[in-house]
């Protein structure tokens, strides 16, 4: 099977999803589910439609995390500084 064959297909699944989106009425809306950017991490909660599985509404990333990651970026940074510094004596 040719990369272009491959490619094809996957451009018209991908246009059959988004046909069957356009035409979903959405009347089936899920509660509020982890949503996963990739394998085991969590950023926030969505709900999306039962049927088609299109994303419908989307909570806020949780402050926490964002905390987090912030608090880890300055600590390495610090990090680096303190490295440098010693490298210089
Ligand atoms: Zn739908």
């Amino acid at each position: 099977m040719s990369d272009e064959k491959y490619k094809q297909m996957l451009d018209r699944h991908k246009q059959e999803i988004e046909d069957f989106r356009n035409n979903c009425p959405h009347s089936v809306i899920s509660d509020w589910i982890p949503f996963m950017w990739a394998p085991g991490h969590f950023s926030h909660h969505v709900k999306v439609c039962e049927r088609c599985y299109k994303t419908i509404e989307e909570s806020m990333p949780q402050p926490v995390i964002k905390a987090e990651v912030t608090s880890s970026y300055q600590t390495e940074h610090k990090w680096k500084e303190n490295d440098k510094k010693e490298k210089d004596l």
